[in-house]
C-alpha cells in the first residue's frame, strides 16, 4: 500500500501526498516521500537513496 513519509524529525506517515505540517520538523513545508513498504520501516527510502529501484518489488 502506497503511503507518504516525512524523512525529517517528525516521521509522519500519511495515505495521501502532502507536505510536512510539523512546525518542529526539519522537513516542515517540504513534500513527503512516496513509499510502498509493508513493514512500516520505509527501508526503501532510507537504504536506496540515490538508487533507482522502482521495479524492485
Ligand atoms: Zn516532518
Ligand atoms: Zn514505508
Amino acid at each position: 500500500m502506497i503511503h507518504y513519509v516525512c524523512l525529517g524529525d517528525c516521521g509522519s506517515v500519511i495515505d495521501e501526498f502532502g507536505l510536512c505540517e510539523s512546525s518542529d520538523c526539519s522537513q516542515n513545508g517540504l513534500p513527503l516521500e512516496k513509499c510502498k513498504c509493508s513493514d512500516g520501516l520505509h527501508s526503501s527510502l532510507f537504504d536506496d537513496l540515490g538508487e533507482e529501484t522502482d521495479n524492485n518489488m
